[in-house]
């Protein structure tokens, strides 16, 4: 047999919970300080951008937290997503190894986004919130929080990563379809992005510089609070209703992944696949490998420092401990641009420090190579993010066939890439270059990292 099986859950077996690793962790996670006091922050802190029904999430260690109904009634449209047998992969590989992977591309917006941008939606309008202002950087993360926005009667403003707006026009354009407003960072609406402006003018922008500008946006009135599309413990916790919909589709294929596979931006897809198969072997369940994939034109977790650092480049945010290449870290245009952060998720950063799980950096070459063999065989074509965790798929399962054993890997296929075809394009005319980042930005980013004695 050699076509692609596909494991589907009915609605009833959607998960009625997020999972919540921090239970699960032999060790909790480092505190989150203030910028000014280097004091552990409170709930009051961070109440100018979310609402506490957030700000209880970031802090809970509650194992589960409920998924609210109206957010499962607009889950439904799209989940369970499906998980698939790549038969046809396997066969193209010629490897003893199954190879599954989760696909969320099936979501309106396309990409694994739209589960937090729903939640945070939801949580938001029951805040009475009316506008929300968020950064993007490929644009997915935008037009995640543009359809959640017009869903809850929400406006959404965008700070999108300049080199990206320029690139992605379509992407621009779904976010205004959806009705948000889109403008290009560094932009001259915020003094963050006047600052940058007025030191160089064609500035092509960065996630850390849209998140000063979102943030600032936000915390200037009470009717607008801020969302972030990766890094926070929220975040995580919302995708983790991925890995939790995988296990009961393993469950259904009789099978149990030896190896976990995402690709990191921020690490909420990663998280959000992977969590849910840690916690089991926490508790006492078999043991898994879990693989946070990222490019290695920014490599924050195989190269970054594990320091506490800003989430943001103008240093609006609180301090958090992570895998970081420093907040002043502008990462080299490459056509990942969802993976173009300088930081990595807390709860990320602390697994890897406790050795839960295992990072790799890859070039987007390789990269794109992959997910072309990946489209020819199973017919998805996946966004360059994605590309990154579907090549460490293969190279997994060719080390498979080189060991001549037949192990489980899952993988998730965060998104679909069909707003990213200029990248494919690009890739087909060899003009795709493979980026190192410039040691010396590093070095000058890292050694600005604030002081702090914990
Ligand atoms: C945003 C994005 C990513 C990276 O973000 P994470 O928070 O690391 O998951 C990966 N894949 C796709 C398709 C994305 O849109």
């Amino acid at each position: 047999m050699t076509e692609s099986v596909k494991y589907l859950l009915d609605e009833s077996r959607m998960p009625k919970a997020w999972y919540n690793l921090v239970a699960d962790l032999p060790v909790p996670p480092p505190p989150v300080l203030h910028p000014g006091t280097l004091q552990p922050i409170g709930p009051d802190d961070l109440a100018p951008l979310f609402p506490l029904s957030l700000i209880m999430q970031e802090v809970t260690t509650a194992c589960e937290v409920e998924i609210p109904q109206p957010v499962r009634d607009i889950y439904r449209q799209w989940r369970p997503s499906p998980l698939y047998r790549a038969r046809r992969l396997e066969q193209a590989l010629d490897t003893p190894a199954r190879i599954y992977y989760k696909y969320e591309g099936v979501s309106p917006a396309g990409s694994h986004k739209p589960n937090t941008a729903v939640a945070q939606a939801f949580y938001n309008k029951e805040a009475g919130i009316k506008r929300i202002s968020t950064e993007t950087g490929a644009g997915q993360w935008g037009s995640s929080l543009a359809f959640a926005g017009a869903l809850f009667g929400i406006d959404v403003q965008v700070f999108m990563v300049r080199v990206s707006y320029q690139q992605k026009p379509y992407r621009r354009a779904l976010m205004e379809t959806y009705g948000a407003r889109c403008v290009a960072s560094p932009s001259d609406e915020t003094a963050s992005g006047r600052a940058i402006l007025a030191k160089r003018a064609d500035h092509p922008g960065s996630l850390g510089i849209a998140i000063s500008e979102a943030v600032e946006i936000a915390a200037q009135r009470d009717d607008t609070n801020y969302a972030l599309g990766s890094v926070l413990n929220h975040v995580l916790l919302h995708q983790t209703v991925i890995g939790l919909e995988a296990m009961e589709q393993m469950a259904l294929a009789n099978d149990y992944p030896d190896v976990v596979i995402g690709c990191a931006g921020g690490g909420s897809n990663f998280a959000g696949i992977a969590f849910p198969f840690i916690g089991a072997q926490l508790r006492g369940g078999p043991k898994v490998r879990a693989l946070a994939i990222e490019p290695a034109a920014c490599p924050t977790l195989t190269r970054g420092q594990y320091a506490y650092d800003f989430g943001d480049t103008a240093h609006l945010t609180p301090l958090t401990k992570m895998h970081t290449l420093g907040s002043t870290f502008t990462p080299p245009g490459f056509h990942a641009g969802g993976l173009r952060y300088h930081g990595m998720a807390p709860l990320v950063s602390h697994v890897k420090e406790l050795g839960l799980i295992e990072a790799r950096a890859y070039h987007q070459i390789g990269c794109f190579e992959a997910g072309v063999q990946f489209a020819r065989a199973e017919g998805i074509l996946p966004a360059p993010e994605s590309n990154h965790a579907v090549k460490a798929a293969i190279d997994e399962a060719r080390r498979c066939k080189e060991d001549g054993v037949s192990r489980a890997i899952l993988f998730n296929l965060s998104g679909h890439g069909h707003f990213d075809m200029q990248a494919y394009m690009d890739y087909f005319a060899g003009k795709l270059t493979d980026q190192d980042y410039d040691e010396a930005e590093l070095a000058t980013a890292l050694s600005a990292l604030p002081a702090v004695a914990l």
